[in-house]
């Protein structure tokens, strides 16, 4: 638990561009603390000017940053982390009063990992390399460089504000770009702690923060001084972002949340299947593009998953930053709160409410863990991302237990895939074989075997379809912020 949570609100919060803070000239959008549904503090809706300015000191700064040397962009990767690591309490504070997560699991679960991530792209800088130099033409030396893009335009968004903008900038950063950045417009204060942090370690200019709206964000990811634009969100504003970049043919790295199928069959540990799903259901209030949320039970477990994952659910606290029994906080604004409850008031009459569908009362956009039986294929709660504390389960067989395992394993394959998104996925198994044929057979950039959520900095993350295109983290996604050129040279 952070000892400095106490640190206070500021009253105003300003962009970060070109090594300094800079008041906008519109200081018009509310910041509200979601456990509260209270105004706390104002940001910037940066408009052109600001996105101009923020750009102009980018472009300057990769002139002095694009030719650093790698051990010189690792070392500036680690102090930024170290420091912040060092400053993690003011960090854990902010990030709860912006986002309402409990105090503790964002110190334990998501500072941490944040610093391991730029340690990690810190190292990586050192070891990017082209993959082949050598004679393929008599009397010719070809190698091929891996080098920086240019400046990049990032967007970020509210579920997880420090992580993803460390996720945006780390990569890019560690090879050897410049970075404007838009927050998500609920959750810009970590964000810019961030680069006001690490502008004491790169060059004036490097990595800049404009706050704003989807307005801002499309200033942000049609600017032509963006070379690559990337962003983390819904499908809607990925489809946006790769349009307004087909405009100058921009390079386009997209994460756009997913649906999870959690594949459970009759051979699995059903206990440890429930306790699993309920921590990676309702984890950051089930807003996380891989959380577990749409269960498929074989038939001979389908009512005991069910009943254990609502008496998890019934067992689950949600409340304040500073109620250690949280598991998770409120959702982030009161559109996403409509929007979840939304869904659940919309429930056609096939499905079965087993474990909560209601807010608790009290101010702030909280509601109560929830798990849902009897839907259909179709139904939108199956086919559509909730991206709240709802958990749906379905039978992989429907109405009929005489189907032989092979049926249920190719039915439960047949409807995981049945969705746009591609991004994470579980079997649950004890059999080894099972395991791996399912997991070959997902079509999903992530699948997990008798587990869900844990990520590693080391390994991809990111979907297909409608999830998107590109990866974070892992070595995939410093190249992804490179470009390959090839050399060719007469003997
Ligand atoms: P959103 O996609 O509108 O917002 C995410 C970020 O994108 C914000 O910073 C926003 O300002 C920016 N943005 C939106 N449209 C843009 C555009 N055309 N050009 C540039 N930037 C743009 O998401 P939302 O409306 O806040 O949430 C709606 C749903 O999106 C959620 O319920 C959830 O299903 C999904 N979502 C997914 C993720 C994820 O991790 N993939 C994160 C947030 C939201």
């Amino acid at each position: 638990m952070p000892t400095d949570t106490t640190t206070s609100a500021p009253q105003q919060l300003r962009n970060f561009y070109a090594g300094d803070w800079h008041a906008g000239a519109d200081a018009g959008m509310d910041v509200v603390d979601p456990a509260t549904a209270q105004v706390y503090t104002h940001a910037p809706l940066s408009r052109q000017a600001e996105v101009d300015a923020a750009y102009s000191a980018a472009a300057k700064a990769f002139d002095t940053w694009g030719h650093t040397t790698p051990a010189e962009r690792q070392l500036a990767l680690l102090k930024i982390a170290d420091t912040l690591e060092a400053r993690a309490d003011e960090f854990v504070a902010a990030e709860s009063r912006n986002t309402g997560k409990p105090l503790g699991l964002t110190a334990s679960e998501e500072l941490p990992p944040a610093v391991d991530q730029l340690r990690f792209f810190a190292g990586a800088a050192r070891v990017l390399e082209g993959k082949s130099a050598g004679e393929y033409m008599a009397g010719f030396t070809s190698y091929t460089r891996r080098e920086p893009i240019g400046v990049v335009g990032q967007v970020t968004p509210w579920n997880y504000p420090l992580m993803m903008a460390i996720w945006k900038i780390a990569p890019a950063l560690a090879a050897g770009n410049t970075v404007v950045l838009k927050p998500a417009e609920t959750t810009p204060e970590t964000t810019l702690l961030l680069a006001e942090l690490a502008a004491e370690f790169l060059p004036e200019g490097t990595f800049n923060v404009v706050t704003g709206d989807r307005e801002t964000g499309a200033m942000v990811v049609s600017h032509p001084a963006a070379k690559l634009v990337s962003i983390t969100g819904s499908v809607r504003a990925g489809m946006q972002v790769a349009q307004a970049a087909a405009a100058d043919l921009k390079r386009v790295h997209l994460e756009l949340g997913g649906k999870a199928p959690v594949l459970v069959f009759d051979d699995a540990d059903v206990v440890a299947a429930a306790a699993a799903i309920t921590e990676a259901g309702y984890f950051n209030a089930g807003q996380d593009c891989t959380a577990a949320t749409r269960v498929l039970a074989a038939p001979g477990v389908h009512d005991e998953l069910v009943a254990a994952l609502a008496e998890q659910a019934r067992g689950t606290v949600t409340g304040p930053p500073s109620d250690p029994d949280a598991a998770y906080g409120p959702l982030n604004s009161a559109a996403q709160l409509e929007k979840v409850s939304g869904f659940v008031d919309r429930l056609p009459d096939n499905a079965s409410v087993e474990a909560g569908g209601s807010r608790p009362d009290g101010p702030g956009f909280f509601y109560s863990p929830t798990v849902v039986s009897g839907l259909r294929s179709g139904d939108e709660a199956v086919t559509d991302e909730i991206f709240g504390p709802v958990i749906t389960v379905q039978k992989m067989v429907e109405g009929s237990a005489g189907s032989s395992a092979e049926e249920v394993e190719a039915q439960a394959i047949r409807q995981a895939n049945d969705t746009r998104y591609g991004l994470a996925s579980s079997v649950w198994t004890a059999d080894h074989g099972r395991a791996l044929r399912v997991s070959n057979a997902l079509n999903f950039g992530c699948v997990w075997i008798n587990t869900h959520i844990p990520l590693v900095a080391e390994m991809p993350h990111g979907g297909f379809g409608h999830s998107g295109y590109g990866k974070d983290l892992s070595m995939y996604s410093l190249e992804d912020y490179t470009r390959v050129k090839h050399v060719m040279s007469a003997l």
